[in-house]
This record gives structure tokens, C-alpha cells and sequence, in this order.
């Protein structure tokens, strides 16, 4: 679909979702025809925001500062009823695992090398790749460089930019070895304020002039490294409430998720443990591999705290998400990833 006018798009993001057979790109001629910059979104099908706000964009009908592409992507996913609640088509590989090789494996792998060799075709000067989380909570970007050019492309939508040196096949990490590359986490799928994350992020990327010029401070984007993911043991199960539970090991506070982001103090009560030990229902290992569960959480008298002071995110209250994903990431209150105390240069002797 090559520059649509705007009655050409449906009335809404849903009327334009039925319309679609397959996955669709829009190009956008821009005042500078030699750049072009690159939108993803709808890799997952229940992340809805960055489809929704481009929608909304295009009604609008705005040029955009250089040519634009944009890809978007799980269409057939999205369209299961009730619509936009299916990650993946069910039974299929998760779209946003699939960007490395091998290609030729099934449909997902299929759909991958083609958003690639698009991309490589148009040589974009960045692509953003525009998600939602699981469970409410602020936005973030995730990349796995946090260079000027990174920092400046979260910039356009968030402050909190998350650097990660895992590799696990998702689209951002073509940034190692063909254009800048980040994934924007909104905030919750079914939240107003995520799409308005997402709409005022791709306004900004589409109609910025120059894209480079404008480099955030240092201290203007919070970088957290290598967050540790706290997964559940098969052992595990759980529930949220405000009083321990007698049914299952492990109950956490209800109001959980009003820890994301903020500094979470030394000892804070996360929930309560019923007969198991920490390591009988937790996992958590850095990027070295190394156990860092010790450090990360700690069992007074039953009661579920924190060992040192923390940043927590993308904590979910969903048990099916904590059990099949994880409950939380963390990093050390300073950004920083978490290894055992026992290596940190503090305690070196
Ligand atoms: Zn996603």
C-alpha cells in the first residue's frame, strides 16, 4: 500500500485489521526521498498499540519527513477473535524468535527473512519496533546497544532504555550488524496511555528532520544492564492476595505491580512462602549463567523480601505469565546488572 489516503485506511484500527489478508507494508513518500526510516509493529498479535497509533497517524494525514516503511507484521494472529488477544497463531514459533537462522522451518521463519531482506532493501537510517507489555506498567525501550544513536531513538518515546547483551532471534538485534534498532515496550496492551506512547513516539520518528541531531543527555535516559529474570520452578505455584494463602507455596502482594521502575528498598515484603525454600520455587541467573537468587530475594519469617535495593519491571499479576515467562526482571538500584556479592569489586580483597 503505497501512500493511502486516508479514507483508504477504514474508520478505525479494527476496520482496517478486517481488511487485511496478509502482512501488510505501507510506504510513505517524505520531503527527503534519499533517507528512509523504517516502523515494525504487531510482531505479536495482542500488542496493539503501535498498529493503533499508526492508524491514527495516517488519518491524520501528515508527511513525514523522509520516506517511511512500515511493516506490520502478525496480521493473521491479530485477527483471531476476540482480535488482538493471540500472540502468535496458535501452535506457531513466537514471530519476534525468529529473526536469525534457520529461515526455512515453517511460516514465522518465512515471514522473518522477508521483513528482513525489506529492510536491507530500503538501507533505513533506524527501524523501531513497537510492542506492548504483558501487565500494566510504563514504557521502556530494549536494544542491545546503548550508543548515542539507541539512546536517541528510545528517546523519541520513552525515558527508560534496557541494554541487553542477550540473543534470543528478535528483530533488534540487527542492530549488530545492520542499522540502529530498538523495541518499544508501551506500556499494557489495553491501555489508552501505551497507545498515546506510541503515537507520540512515531510522530516524533516520522517528522524529526534529522533523526541524529538531537542527542538526550546522559542522565536523560535511565539505562538498566542485563536485567536478571526471576522465573518459577515447575514446582511453583501461586497466587496474588493481601494475606498469605494456604493453597499454594508462594503468594505475592496483590499491589505487586506498583513496584515497576521505582527503587525498591532493601527488604521489601514481596509476598509470603509456605514450606519451600527459595531455590525449591525461584530461578534467577545472570548473563553468566551465575545464581544470583541469594541476592536478589531473601525469607524472613515466612515473608517474601528483597536483599539489597533493586529495580524491578515488567512485573506481571497474571500467574499464567509468571509461570510460562517470568514474574519480574531486576537490576541493582543503579542500573546495573546483578552478580553475586562475593565478585563485586567492594568486597574484593
Ligand atoms: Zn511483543
Amino acid at each position: 500500500m503505497a501512500d493511502p489516503a486516508p479514507e483508504a485506511l477504514g474508520a478505525t484500527p479494527e476496520a482496517l485489521l478486517e481488511r487485511l489478508d496478509q502482512p501488510l507494508c505501507i510506504t510513505l513518500a517524505g520531503a527527503d526521498p534519499r533517507r528512509t526510516r523504517v516502523l515494525v509493529t504487531l510482531l505479536h498479535g495482542n500488542e496493539p498499540s503501535g498498529f493503533i497509533a499508526l492508524h491514527r497517524w495516517l488519518r491524520e494525514g501528515k508527511r513525514p519527513a523522509t520516506h517511511v516503511v512500515c511493516l506490520i507484521a502478525s496480521v493473521a494472529a491479530a485477527q483471531l477473535a476476540p482480535r488482538f488477544s493471540h500472540r502468535t497463531v496458535p501452535g506457531a514459533r513466537d514471530l519476534n524468535r525468529c529473526f536469525r537462522p534457520p529461515f526455512d522451518i515453517d511460516p514465522p521463519g518465512h515471514l522473518a527473512r522477508r521483513l528482513l531482506e525489506v529492510i536491507g532493501s530500503v538501507a533505513p537510517e533506524a527501524v523501531v519496533d513497537v510492542h506492548n507489555t504483558s501487565g500494566a506498567g510504563p514504557s521502556f525501550a530494549v536494544s542491545i546497544s546503548a550508543d548515542e544513536r539507541h539512546r536517541t531513538l528510545a528517546s523519541l518515546f520513552t525515558r527508560r532504555l534496557v541494554h541487553t547483551d542477550l540473543r534470543l532471534g528478535a528483530l533488534m538485534e540487527i542492530s549488530e550488524h545492520l542499522v540502529p534498532t530498538v523495541t518499544i515496550e508501551c506500556g499494557g496492551r489495553l491501555d489508552d496511555a501505551a497507545h498515546t506512547v506510541a503515537w507520540a513516539g512515531i510522530d516524533h520518528f516520522f517528522t524529526r528532520d534529522e533523526l541524529w541531531a538531537d542527542i538526550p543527555d546522559p542522565g536523560a535516559i535511565e539505562v538498566m544492564h542485563n536485567p536478571v529474570r526471576l522465573e518459577l520452578t515447575e514446582a511453583c505455584t501461586l497466587a496474588y492476595d493481601r494475606a498469605p494463602r494456604t493453597d499454594v507455596p508462594l503468594t505475592l502482594r496483590a499491589d505487586i505491580e506498583h513496584l515497576n521502575f521505582g527503587i525498591t528498598p532493601a527488604g521489601t515484603h514481596l509476598g509470603w512462602v509456605r514450606g519451600a525454600g527459595l531455590r525449591d520455587l525461584f530461578v534467577a541467573r545472570n548473563t553468566a549463567h551465575t545464581c544470583v537468587l541469594e541476592d536478589l530475594l531473601c525469607l524472613v519469617g515466612g515473608e517474601l523480601r528483597t536483599r539489597r535495593p533493586l529495580k524491578l519491571f515488567m512485573i506481571t499479576t497474571h500467574p499464567g505469565i509468571a509461570r510460562s515467562d517470568c514474574l519480574f526482571y531486576a537490576v541493582q538500584d543503579d542500573g546495573r546488572e546483578l552478580v553475586p556479592r562475593r565478585t563485586e569489586p567492594e568486597d574484593a580483597v
